[in-house]
């Protein structure tokens, strides 16, 4: 577990600044929801958090570091995409435990990593299994089952949900959040779902066009949203 901090990031691609100078303090432990209409930068913002991005300007602090020099595996941060590649000649087991195998943690210690996710996740019965003969919903916790085994720093969820259809939807969104229950690691979790932001989050961060329009709990946003914008994306009646 780790805080997070943003200060003044900025990314532009070519002569085009697409994040202007967004900061952001993230407690230890804390699940912030990051919302916004698409194309608002949130996919941007996440990729320099994790470090697969350059950032243009400003600073990613997690726990108390400066990262920007570091590569996505020295910054210790699990991502779970909506296109959650497993290896289909792999098991799920396999799946869950190839990052792993890579950093050269050893067999037994990645066998434990694996069933105690596995467990946390309802995959246990699934270990043997092959990718393809997962449903939609089963393969998604794999891909999560992936990031946890690393015991990251942060989690941060590009959108994890919006592939699944709407009864998985509400679901899995249980299921994430009685995870985050469980370990507790920082998450920060890109969605363009209200409702889901509302449901997960300790605090929503609502980005426009590539500018933080207001941070808060769900029930601050709801109840005194900064401006229309928030307003209406959030659905509150002011
Ligand atoms: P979101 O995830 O909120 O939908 P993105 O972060 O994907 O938004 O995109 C933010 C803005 O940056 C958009 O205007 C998008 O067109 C632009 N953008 C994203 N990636 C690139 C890229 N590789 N090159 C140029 N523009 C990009
Ligand atoms: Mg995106």
């Amino acid at each position: 577990m780790a805080s997070v901090e943003l200060n003044d990031i900025r990314k532009s691609y070519g002569t085009l600044e697409v994040i202007h100078g967004v900061s952001l303090s993230i407690d230890d432990g804390e699940f912030i929801a990051l919302v916004g209409p698409s194309g608002c930068g949130k996919s941007t913002l996440l990729r320099m958090i994790a470090g697969l991005e350059e950032i243009t300007n400003g600073e990613v602090m997690i726990a108390g570091r400066i990262v920007n020099p570091l590569t996505p595996r020295e910054r210790n941060i699990a991502m779970v995409f909506q296109s959650y590649a497993l290896y289909p000649h792999m098991s799920v087991a396999g799946n869950m435990g190839f990052n792993l195998k890579l950093s050269g943690v050893p067999k037994p210690e990645i066998e434990k990593r694996v069933s105690e996710a596995a467990r946390m996740l309802a995959l246990t019965d699934l270990l043997d299994r092959k990718p393809s003969q997962l449903s939609g919903g089963q393969r998604q916790r794999v891909a999560m089952g992936r990031a946890i085994v690393r015991d990251p720093a942060v989690f941060l969820f590009d959108e994890p949900l919006s592939n699944l259809d709407a009864k998985l939807r509400v679901q899995m969104r249980t299921e994430i959040k009685s995870l985050h229950q469980k370990v507790g690691t920082t998450s920060i979790y890109v969605t363009h779902d209200q409702i889901e932001a509302m449901t997960l989050a300790d605090r929503i961060v609502v980005l426009h066009q590539g500018n933080i329009e207001q941070v808060g709990t769900p029930l601050e946003l709801y109840r005194q949203p900064a401006n229309l914008f928030v307003a209406g994306f959030i659905g509150s009646p002011a």
